[in-house]
C-alpha cells in the first residue's frame, strides 16, 4: 500500500498520517524526518543535504529525490509507506513515478485532504496564546470562558505574529500554488482521492479507512 499524502497547512494531514500508519503498520515518511536520518546515518546524499542547509539553502532535487529514493528502498517500505511533504512538485512527482517504476513499485493512492480555504483561515488564525503561563486556546475550537482572558491564570491572551490574517492568507495562497499544479498531475494518472477534510477527525479517517480498505 504505497500512499501519498496531501493537505494544505490546517487540514490536517499530520493527525490523519498518524492514524494511518497506526492502523496500517507502514512507515510515514516525512522529508524532514528524512533528511534528518539521512544526516544522521552520513550517508553520502545526507552530508550533501546537510551542506546546503547549513548555508540556509533549499536542498536541491536531486539530492532530495536520491535520499527519497534510499528511504523507500529499505526493508520497512516492503509492505508500502506513506509519503508526506515529497513530491512538492511535478518535477518531483515525476522523479518519483521513474524511481518507484525502478523499484518495481507504484502509487496506490494519492490522498488529498481538503478544506476549504476560508476554513483553513478559521483554523489557523483562531489561536491564542496565554501571555502568563503559555496556555493555548482556540477561538473555536477550545475558546477560553471570558473572551481574551486565560482560564487557568487570567493571563491576557495574544495572538503570534505566525497566525495573524495576512501571514496564513500568504502561507495559504503560496501553497496552493504550489499544490495546485501537483493536484492536476495525479488527478491525470488517476491517482487523485479527495477526502472530506471538513469533518471531524474521527470521520475523515473513517473515510481514508474505507478507501484503503480497512485491513
Ligand atoms: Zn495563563
Amino acid at each position: 500500500m504505497n500512499i501519498v499524502l496531501m493537505g494544505l497547512p490546517g487540514a490536517g494531514k499530520g493527525t490523519q498520517a498518524e492514524k494511518i500508519v497506526e492502523k496500517y503498520g507502514i512507515p510515514h515518511i516525512s522529508t524532514g524526518d528524512m533528511f534528518r536520518a539521512a544526516i544522521k546515518e552520513g550517508t553520502e546524499l545526507g552530508l550533501e543535504a546537510k551542506s546546503f542547509m547549513d548555508k540556509g539553502e533549499l536542498v536541491p532535487d536531486k539530492v532530495t529525490i536520491g535520499i527519497v529514493r534510499e528511504r523507500l528502498s529499505k526493508e520497512d517500505c516492503h509492505k508500502g509507506f506513506l509519503l508526506d511533504g515529497f513530491p512538492r512538485t511535478v518535477a518531483q512527482a515525476d522523479a518519483l513515478e521513474n524511481m518507484l517504476s525502478d523499484l518495481g513499485k507504484k502509487i496506490d493512492y494519492v490522498i488529498n485532504i481538503d478544506v476549504d480555504k476560508g476554513i483553513l483561515m478559521e483554523r489557523l488564525t483562531g489561536r491564542r496564546i496565554c501571555k502568563n503561563c503559555g496556555a493555548t486556546y482556540h477561538l473555536v475550537f477550545n475558546p477560553p470562558s471570558e473572551s481574551g482572558v486565560c482560564d487557568r491564570c487570567g493571563g491576557e491572551l495574544y495572538q503570534r505574529a505566525d497566525d495573524n490574517e495576512e501571514t496564513v492568507q500568504n502561507r495559504l495562497d503560496v501553497n496552493i500554488k504550489q499544490t495546485q499544479p501537483l493536484l492536476s498531475f495525479y488527478e491525470e494518472k488517476g491517482y487523485l482521492r479527495n477526502i472530506n477534510g471538513q469533518q471531524d477527525i474521527k470521520q475523515v479517517f473513517a473515510d481514508i479507512d474505507e478507501l484503503l480498505g480497512g485491513n
